[in-house]
């Protein structure tokens, strides 16, 4: 039996990789994709992989799409709802969630609500409401599975030990295409030099995000809740070669790390065939290739975002709502060369300075603060 996978945000560079890695396999069947507006890529993804159900979230060219798929047996929606029909599509037993941005959220609690397993790419559910989804996954007994290349070596590391032997998560970073750099370099670097990651090849935003660090503050949040342990319990390290993944340190000091190849479609392939391991072409990892696995300390000053995000993280609340949608509007903000690098955290923190925080908050409380924090940016341009 093929296992039936839905992806949202099929487009992307997760969701390409993902359809690389379906391709590649005889153990998967896709049932649905979606995309924001790139429908001649949904198009060829549509006549390849056919999918019973495909949503656009951009209604005009959802319209579009409509037309040209006339002649073929697939249902094509729009919009929010075309998302979350797409996420519960009946068939579907695995729904990689890798739509980029807050927007992501409500189609991934709509999978869980119907008990769908998890592939988890997209951070910003977790960093804006993870106790929210953590608590609906349990409810519903659902597997969030990792995707992100560190939280997928955390979960494959922790198979080592149990909950209460663990000391703490070591997060690696590459340090982003910056690193070493101090704040004067960093007065006039362009949103293309901030695109050029020394070792992934990864969507925009997620690509600002790795040059601001604030890309490892996220995952600093996510790990929290996918596993589940303290702030205090959580290290960064910046290890430039991106070979360990990242890392766990039991209580007896033993540290479990996984190591691979910089390719993202061995953590999805892993997600997707989890708890088994798969046969790819994906090439592997030469020692004989690699100099030295170094490490040194994230410099937070040239790079405050992340101690922005962990100082989100202790506020708890909606403050780490707000830090993400602040993010996600200044990232759009620097890529339109509105505002310069430097200014990213300063605007960042300007927001969670004048947020109230909600402690426990609904997600009606989220998305109202989301809808704040945005709002806030946008009234300064
Ligand atoms: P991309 O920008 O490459 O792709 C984003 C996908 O989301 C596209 O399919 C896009 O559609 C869709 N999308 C964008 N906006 C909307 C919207 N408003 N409504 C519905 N769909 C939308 O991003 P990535 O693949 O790089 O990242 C996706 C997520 O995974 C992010 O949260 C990122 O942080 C996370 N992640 C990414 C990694 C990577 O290596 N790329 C690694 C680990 C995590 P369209 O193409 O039509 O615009």
């Amino acid at each position: 039996m093929k296992k039936k996978i839905s992806i949202l945000g099929s487009t992307g560079s997760i969701g390409t990789q993902a359809l690389d890695v379906i391709r590649n396999s005889k153990d998967f069947e896709v049932t649905a994709l979606t995309a924001n507006s790139n429908i001649d890529l949904l198009e060829k993804q549509i006549m390849e992989f056919k999918p019973k159900l495909v949503a656009v979230a951009d209604n005009k060219k959802a319209l579009e799409l409509k037309k040209r798929m006339n002649l073929y047996d697939v249902e094509i929606l729009a919009g929010m709802e075309g998302l979350l029909a797409a996420a519960r599509e009946e068939e579907c037993e695995i729904v990689i969630s890798s739509i980029v941005g807050m927007v992501g959220l409500k189609p991934t609690l709509e999978a869980i609500k119907h008990k769908k397993t998890i592939a988890l790419a997209n951070k910003e559910t977790l960093v804006t409401a993870g106790k929210l989804v953590i608590e609906e996954a349990k409810k519903n007994k659902v597997n969030i599975i990792p995707l992100d290349s560190e939280h997928s070596a955390i979960f494959q590391s922790l198979l080592s030990g149990k909950q209460n032997e663990l000391n703490r998560i070591i997060l690696t970073a590459s340090g982003g295409p910056f690193r070493g750099k101090n704040k004067d370099q960093l007065n006039n670097v362009t949103f293309r030099d901030a695109l050029k990651h020394p070792n992934w090849s990864m969507g925009r935003k997620i690509s600002i995000d790795s040059a601001t660090l604030m890309n490892k503050g996220l995952e600093v949040i996510e790990a929290k809740w996918l596993f589940d342990v303290d702030i205090e319990n959580i290290d960064v390290v910046v290890h430039p070669q991106s070979i360990i993944h990242s890392m766990v340190e039991f209580v007896d000091g033993s540290i479990i790390a996984q190591l691979g190849p910089t390719d993202m479609r061995i953590p999805i392939q892993y997600a997707l065939t989890y708890p088994q391991r798969k046969q790819n072409n994906v090439k592997k990892l030469d020692f004989s290739q690699i100099k030295a696995l170094t490490f040194e300390q994230p410099d937070m000053d040239t790079f405050p975002c992340l101690k922005l995000a962990i100082n989100a993280l202790k506020a708890g609340g909606t403050m780490t709502a707000v830090l993400n949608a602040a993010n996600e509007e200044i990232v759009k903000l620097f890529l339109n060369e509105k505002i310069k690098f430097n200014d990213i955290p300063m605007y960042i923190q300007r927001v969670m300075q004048y947020h109230n925080n909600i402690i426990n908050p609904t997600l009606e409380d989220i998305l109202q603060s989301d809808k704040w924090a945005r709002e806030y940016i946008i009234a300064q341009f």
